[in-house]
């Protein structure tokens, strides 16, 4: 095993004596840290992929990163992911940066002004390297950024970024090396049935100890097919990057919560996005973007949805982009992803069914928690605790909600 492996590994974390056979059908960031981690604690792991391994939203994430959440089990959460990111850059092509995040609503939106006032001192309460910061010394800082307009600004320290397939990938060399049998190109099904767990492919019938479906927007769909359905709707959501521009090389992470927007640098250019469909996208003088006063998300079948980005989504970022340098940067490409969402807005993990495990619903905040969930999925599949506010059997399954977005301030 690799020097980046040995050194995520978790101390006192649960480890096997006996033989115990587990699966994991999906290779995104969740399933892939997961399997890694259950080799590396004894099991014999088996992945299935339907395709490649980063197919899903881990290959089209933004990589956004930090551990400024409100909710203090969020929070302990992102600071650990942060941790084994760190810890593991440098593996493969994988390499996290460091880098300030920046929430921020502008003049006329109060309502979310006092939203991060006090989304800020909860986070602080929960110790997080969290501080308000006023406009002028915010533009201090990041002179790039167009500040004359800032209300309220808070910059998160703990915080960076990364290319998310490049994560995954390297950890899937990584669980390749610790003993994990990957199999792309697999799509798995759960059989109902009394004893445990079985999982079906083309090849045949295998049973196990212990399964964790980590299938991002097909989560749903493999469970229900085994009678375990659990209430999550993959809802679609959209990013761009631009040109590479030297001037951009000093602008920080930034979540601006009136323009709905979140950027991050890139290869000396931008990513920006989000770009939630809400069902006033196809109308005219819609802002699409801001999906935050109660406008209904769509949800899409996760094998019937358009991967290329939308014109009015290009076309408002170009503008956005004005509205945060106060000048236009050429658009390289654009792209769409699904997300997932859930009833309250909180993941579905934890164990379904016995030795039936579910891993989703990250409200499009999975990849920089997935580390540290992945660590605490193994340790629970193999005999650990679960996170009782996450427990997926808090719902019965066939709960009926509108998809609210994960990046709007409480
Ligand atoms: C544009 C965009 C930007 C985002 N930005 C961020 C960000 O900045 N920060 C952040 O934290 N999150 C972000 N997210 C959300 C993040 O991508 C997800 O929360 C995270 O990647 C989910 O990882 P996962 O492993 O659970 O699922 P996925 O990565 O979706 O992996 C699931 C895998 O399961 C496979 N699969 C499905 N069904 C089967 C089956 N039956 N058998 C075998 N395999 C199967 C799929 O092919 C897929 O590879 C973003 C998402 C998008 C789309």
């Amino acid at each position: 095993m690799s020097e980046g492996a040995s050194a995520v590994t978790p101390v006192g974390a649960v480890e096997v004596e006996r033989a115990v056979e587990v699966a994991v059908v999906g290779g995104g960031a969740v399933g892939v840290t997961t399997a890694h981690d259950l080799a590396v604690r004894g099991a014999s792991a088996t992945l299935y992929e339907r395709g490649a391994v980063a197919d899903g939203a881990s290959g089209r994430a933004a990589g956004v990163c930090y551990d400024a959440y409100a909710d203090r089990i969020d929070a302990e959460l992102g600071e650990r992911a942060l941790d084994r990111f760190r810890e593991f850059s440098g593996t493969g092509a994988f390499e996290f940066v460091d880098c300030p995040y920046v929430i921020l609503v502008r003049e006329g939106d109060e309502r979310r002004a006092e939203a991060i006032r006090e989304g800020v001192a909860r986070m602080r309460d929960h110790d997080r390297d969290v501080s308000l910061v006023d406009p002028t010394t915010l533009g201090g800082e990041f002179p790039d950024l167009r500040t004359d307009d800032v209300l309220v600004a808070a910059v998160a320290r703990n915080a960076g970024y990364t290319d998310p397939g490049a994560y995954t990938a390297a950890m899937a060399d990584e669980a390749r090396e610790a003993g994990v049998e990957v199999r792309e190109g697999t799509t798995a099904r759960l059989l109902p049935g009394e004893g445990g767990p079985t999982v079906e492919t083309d090849d045949g019938h295998e049973d196990f100890d212990a399964v964790l479906v980590a299938a991002g927007a097909h989560s749903r769909q493999v469970l229900a097919d085994a009678g375990h359905p659990i209430p999550l709707k993959p809802y679609r959501v959209q990013a761009l990057v631009t040109e590479a521009d030297p001037i951009t090389d000093r602008a920080p992470m930034c979540y601006d919560a009136s323009g709905g927007y979140y950027l991050r640098p890139r290869e000396g250019g931008l990513l920006v996005g989000d770009g939630c469909e809400s069902r006033g996208d196809s109308q005219a003088n819609q802002n699409p973007w801001d999906s935050g006063d109660g406008t209904e998300l769509i949800e899409r079948d996760p094998d019937d949805w358009d991967r290329d980005a939308d014109d009015w989504f290009v076309a408002d970022c170009a503008g956005y982009l004005e509205t945060a340098f106060g000048r236009s940067y050429p658009v390289d490409r654009a792209w769409a992803g699904l997300c997932t969402a859930t009833p309250d807005g909180h993941p579905l993990f934890g164990e379904r069914a016995p030795g039936l495990y579910v891993a989703a619903g990250w409200q499009g905040h999975g990849f920089m928690r997935a580390p540290a969930m992945a660590e605490r999925m193994a340790d629970q599949m193999l005999g650990g605790d679960g996170i009782d506010a996450f427990d997926p059997n808090r719902f019965d399954g066939d709960e009926q909600f509108d998809i609210v977005e994960g990046m709007e301030l409480d």
